[in-house]
């Protein structure tokens, strides 16, 4: 490809509104456009990048045995109420009308089609076990779509679907797409983790995820190498911590904390670590206005822990701060447990607190030296909380380290769950009707461009890793259109270049080498060769990697044989 056919627009800044660096490098580089709130286009060397993706997960996805197949974005409203995710799914399902006012959503995923699919192209155990897959579009309307194609609302998914006759063969082929995964990732050579991982909306039982490790992801991931633990924090179950201390001599004082509200001003206040402070929460209950949930002031609410409780309304909603007051008469920022006519659960952690700072249930106060069983009934203690640093692992030897990821990939055992609601069932070698049994397998296919940059950058731009950089290299020629010898020897070695199999870029656009090698940078192709007249009458040529920041001379004769040692 020639610059001067591929209209790239690069800029020296990123827009205000990208926060993380993958987004400010896609849209520099002219990879992405938006479009709308989590809306992107892909432009051409963008596509470029998704299409390299796309078969490297293809070719592993067809050598698993998947079958590829294309199924419809628009999915009638009945196989969703079939499956019951029609009320399910909450305000994510964009649900549209057509003109005949029959109900639709976009898909978010498709394991009601697939189902569908299922029930009547499978009659038989012969058939069994099969795995159907799709490169597609998904939409989600998610609440806050952010950090580009990382979290849009329209982005291109892998879906994977296996059926089996029995459980036996679902774990066996569960591991295949398990391995497949660990294939795909490696050859797209990201730097991983596989993780549990809880299965959400979804639904089903054994479930994992693909996080590719990287500062900005938005996942937090709890493990320790010596016990070969990795979980989703969400997922990390905590053990029962020590007995509250109930034998403090310190009596309870009430303080005024003008305009204190917040656990930071409290200790700033109150000169108190944030561990010394009880953080009263108030969620909305399931027969009662409000649950109050007590944690210890450094620890944060575990969601998917909360939500277990029967007196939570589920999904979780925080009450606003006109509903605290409401409920309480309180600001949410004096609350504690005196006097809460509330169900009260307390996190094991909160529950060992011994003469604790929380709030006094009275604007502009706040208690001092408190203590459970002493001053206010115990609530019932209950593991509330996110893990953190330095806090046991589930089997108690080891403790856990905690990294931030990019869930790039997630595998289900479904079992019976879609199934079974939709009847989906074959006969089994006996002729008896049994309902199959199912597993899910996703990638996301956009939002792994946007994490291989995550891993993969400096401050020049991105630094793609080979296997799926737009192009492997960049030829830079130098007065191209003052000198015949460049011109010729820049054409000459294009071709060569690309008759042995290098995706080659050749930048014979008219501007200055400064423009053309920070655009090279920006874009961040491997591998950079650039011809000067003085060099090549001598038969060298100047290349440089993209990782490294030296230059070197290269016999042009050798170039193709050094270019293929440089391939990883
Ligand atoms: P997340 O927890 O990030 O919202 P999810 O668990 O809802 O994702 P799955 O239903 O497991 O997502 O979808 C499979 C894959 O699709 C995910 O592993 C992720 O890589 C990708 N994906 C999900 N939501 C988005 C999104 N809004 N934008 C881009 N990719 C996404
Ligand atoms: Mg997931």
């Amino acid at each position: 490809m020639r610059l001067t056919k591929l209209p790239l627009n690069t800029f020296k800044e990123a827009p205000a509104e990208a926060k993380v660096i993958s987004h400010q490098l896609m849209l520099r580089a002219g990879l992405i456009r938006r479009l709308a709130s989590g809306l992107y286009s892909w432009l051409p060397l963008g596509m470029r990048v998704l299409h390299k993706v796309q078969q490297i997960i293809r070719e592993e996805m067809d050598s698993s045995g998947a079958l590829e197949l294309f199924m419809p974005i628009v999915q009638s409203a009945e196989l969703w109420k079939e499956s019951g995710r029609w009320e399910e799914y909450g305000p994510e399902l964009l649900r549209i009308e057509d003109r005949h006012n029959r109900q639709f959503c976009l898909g978010p995923t498709h394991e009601e089609v697939i189902t569908d699919i299922a029930r009547n192209e499978l009659k038989s155990y012969r058939q069994l076990p099969v795995n159907y897959y799709q490169i597609q579009t998904k939409f989600r309307d998610e609440i806050r779509p952010r950090f580009g194609v990382m979290r849009a609302r329209e982005f291109v998914m892998k879906d994977a679907y296996s059926f089996h006759l029995d459980e036996e063969s679902l774990v066996e082929g569960y591991q295949t797409m398990r391995e497949t995964y660990d294939r795909i990732f490696t050859r797209l050579q990201l730097r991983f983790q596989i993780v549990q991982a809880d299965t959400g909306t979804i639904g089903g039982n054994k479930s994992e995820e693909f996080h590719v490790l990287a500062d900005s992801g938005e996942d937090t991931i709890a493990y320790s190498e010596s016990d070969g633990f990795a979980a989703n924090i969400e997922t990390v179950p905590l053990p029962p911590t020590d007995k509250p201390n109930s034998t403090s001599k310190k009596d309870l004082q009430r303080i005024e904390t003008p305009n204190v509200r917040t656990i930071e001003e409290l200790c700033k206040f109150l000169k108190v670590a944030p561990e010394q402070c009880l953080k009263t929460l108030l969620v909305q209950g399931t027969d009662t206005p409000a649950v109050a949930l007590f944690l210890r002031g450094d620890h944060e609410l575990n969601s998917l822990k909360v939500q277990k409780l029967d007196a939570v309304a589920k999904p979780i909603q925080m009450l606003r701060s006109e509903e605290v007051q409401t409920v309480t008469g309180m600001e949410p920022g004096f609350l504690g447990p005196e006097g809460l006519d509330l169900p009260m659960y307390a996190d094991q952690a909160a529950a060992a607190m011994s003469d604790f700072v929380c709030g006094a249930n009275e604007m502009n106060y706040h208690y001092k030296n408190a203590n459970w069983q002493r001053d206010w009934r115990l609530p019932t203690i209950v593991d509330l909380r996110n893990a953190v640093a330095g806090d046991p692992t589930p089997s108690g030897n080891s403790i856990l380290s905690i990294a931030q990821g990019i869930e790039v990939g997630h595998i289900f055992q479904l079992g019976e769950k879609y199934s079974a609601a939709m009847n989906a069932r074959v006969l089994d070698s006996t002729g008896k009707s049994r309902v199959m049994q199912m597993g899910c397998y996703g990638i996301g296919v956009t939002r792994v461009v946007a994490a291989a940059i995550e891993q993969n950058n400096d401050t020049r731009g991105i630094i793609w890793p080979d296997a799926i950089a737009p192009f492997d290299v960049i030829l830079i020629p130098i007065n191209m259109n003052k000198s015949y010898r460049v011109k010729e020897a820049t054409e000459d070695l294009y071709n060569r270049l690309q008759e042995a199999g290098f995706d080659t870029l050749m930048d014979d656009r008219d501007q200055r080498p400064g423009v053309k090698f920070a655009d090279a940078d920006l874009v961040g192709i491997p591998n950079r060769l650039v011809i000067a007249e003085k060099a090549w009458d001598q038969g060298q040529i100047e290349y440089k990697s993209r990782r490294s920041a030296d230059t070197e001379m290269i016999d042009i004769d050798g170039l193709i044989k050094f270019l293929k040692t440089k391939r990883s």
